[in-house]
C-alpha cells in the first residue's frame, strides 16, 4: 500500500535529473558517490561536465588524475575523488552487479552497493542513507536513533519495497526525503503516505527521530605565504592520502598557541620548503569551514630572489596565475587569491 501510493507520486512528481535518464551502472555510480554529502542542485552541473569528458570506466580509468580531480574541484571530500578513479582502474570496463563484489571496491559502502544494484540492475535492494533512514523513522514513529531502530527500518523497507520496481521506490523515497519529509521541515498534508505514517499520528513528525546536539566546531589558525619568484608563485600538492589530497595550495602551516602569526609563517615556510623567507608582507585573513572544523588564515605575501635551497618533499610548481587554472586547488585557496590580486 504505501509502496503503491509512493511510486504513484513519484511516477508523477519525480524530480527530472541527467542521472535518471540512463541505467549505466557507471553513471548511477557516480551519480550517488557526487551526492553523498553534497545537495543535487551542486552535483548536477559537476555529473554533466564529468560524463562530457569521462563518459566510459575505461576513458575515465586512463585520464591523468590531476585533470580528474579538476572535474571535482569544489565539490569537496576529495577521497571520493581518489577512490573513483582507483576503482575505475581496478576494473575491466565494468562495474560488478552483485553485493559482495561491489561492496569490495574503494569508496563503495553498503547504501552505495545497494543503490546501484537497484537503480542499475533492477534488484531488490533498499540503499538507505540519511533521507530513506529519516523517512522510515517516522513511518514507523522510532524517536531513538540506535543500531536496533537502524536496523528495524531497514528490514521494513525492504519489506515493503515494490519488487518490480525496485529502483524507482529508492528513489521515490530519495524524493520524499528531499521534499515533503526533510529534517527540518515536513509538509504532511500533500505527502503520499501520510495514511501509513505514525510519526504524523502520534506527535510531532519533526521530533522523530531524536536529534543529537553537535559538538561545537574548533578553529584552527594556520598562517600561508604565497611566494613569488619571477612572476610565478609557489604551490605544492597536497599527499594523496591526506585531507584534500592531490589538490594544490600555497605553503603554510599551523600556528602554534601563543606564536604570533609572523613568525608563525616563517617557521612553517622554513619546515615545509627550506627557503628562508623575511618580513613577509602581510595582506589579510581568510576564513573557511570544512564539516569537522573551521581555518582563520593570516596570509603573507613574499618576493624571493634565491630559491636555490628549495627541497621539498611533495610535487611543487612554480607556476603562473593563468597557470592556476589547470590545477585543482582547494576553495580556501580561491579566496586567498581574491585578497592577493587586491594587494598585489
Ligand atoms: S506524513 Fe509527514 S512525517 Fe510522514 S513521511 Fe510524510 S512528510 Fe514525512
Amino acid at each position: 500500500m504505501i509502496s503503491q501510493q509512493l511510486l504513484g507520486w513519484y511516477a508523477l512528481n519525480k524530480r527530472i535529473l541527467p542521472w535518471r535518464e540512463t541505467k549505466d551502472p557507471y553513471k548511477i555510480w557516480i551519480s550517488e558517490i557526487m551526492l553523498q554529502q553534497t545537495q543535487v542542485a551542486t552535483v548536477v552541473p559537476y555529473y554533466k561536465r564529468w560524463m562530457a569528458s569521462f563518459p566510459t570506466i575505461e576513458i575515465l580509468a586512463r585520464a591523468n588524475y590531476n585533470d580528474v580531480l579538476k572535474h571535482w574541484e569544489g565539490l569537496g571530500y576529495y577521497s571520493r575523488c581518489k577512490n573513483i578513479h582507483l576503482t575505475a582502474q581496478s576494473l575491466n570496463g565494468s562495474l560488478p552487479n552483485t553485493f559482495n563484489e561491489l561492496i569490495k571496491l574503494p569508496g563503495i559502502g553498503e547504501y552505495t552497493a545497494k543503490t546501484i544494484l537497484a537503480i542499475a540492475y533492477n534488484q531488490q535492494e533498499v540503499g538507505v542513507d540519511t533521507n530513506l533512514e529519516r523517512v522510515g523513522f517516522r513511518l514507523l514513529g522510532l524517536k531513538k536513533k540506535s543500531k536496533f531502530n537502524n536496523n528495524r527500518v531497514k528490514k521494513f523497507l525492504e519489506k515493503i519495497q515494490d519488487k518490480s520496481k525496485p529502483g524507482d521506490f529508492n528513489q521515490a523515497l530519495m524524493d520524499l526525503g528531499s521534499s515533503f519529509c526533510q529534517a527540518k521541515a515536513v509538509h504532511c498534508e500533500p505527502c503520499p503516505i501520510t495514511d501509513g505514517c505514525k510519526a504524523t499520528l502520534n506527535d510531532n513528525p519533526l521530533k522523530y527521530p531524536e536529534i543529537k546536539k553537535g559538538k561545537p566546531i574548533p578553529t584552527v589558525n594556520v598562517a600561508v605565504c604565497i611566494i613569488s619568484h619571477n612572476k610565478k608563485l609557489l604551490v605544492m600538492q597536497r599527499p594523496k592520502d591526506k585531507m584534500l589530497g592531490g589538490l594544490w595550495e600555497f605553503p603554510g602551516g599551523k600556528i602554534e598557541n601563543g606564536e604570533l602569526k609572523e613568525v608563525a609563517v616563517i617557521r612553517e615556510i622554513k619546515e615545509e620548503t627550506n627557503l628562508k623567507i623575511k618580513d613577509p608582507k602581510y595582506i589579510g585573513e581568510v576564513r573557511h569551514q570544512y564539516s569537522h572544523f573551521k581555518v582563520s588564515i593570516s596570509l603573507f605575501y613574499y618576493i624571493i630572489d634565491d630559491i636555490r635551497s628549495i627541497k621539498i618533499k611533495e610535487n611543487y610548481l612554480w607556476t603562473t596565475i593563468k597557470g592556476l587554472d589547470k590545477l585543482a586547488l582547494p576553495k580556501a585557496n580561491y579566496k586567498m587569491l581574491q585578497i592577493f590580486n587586491k594587494a598585489k
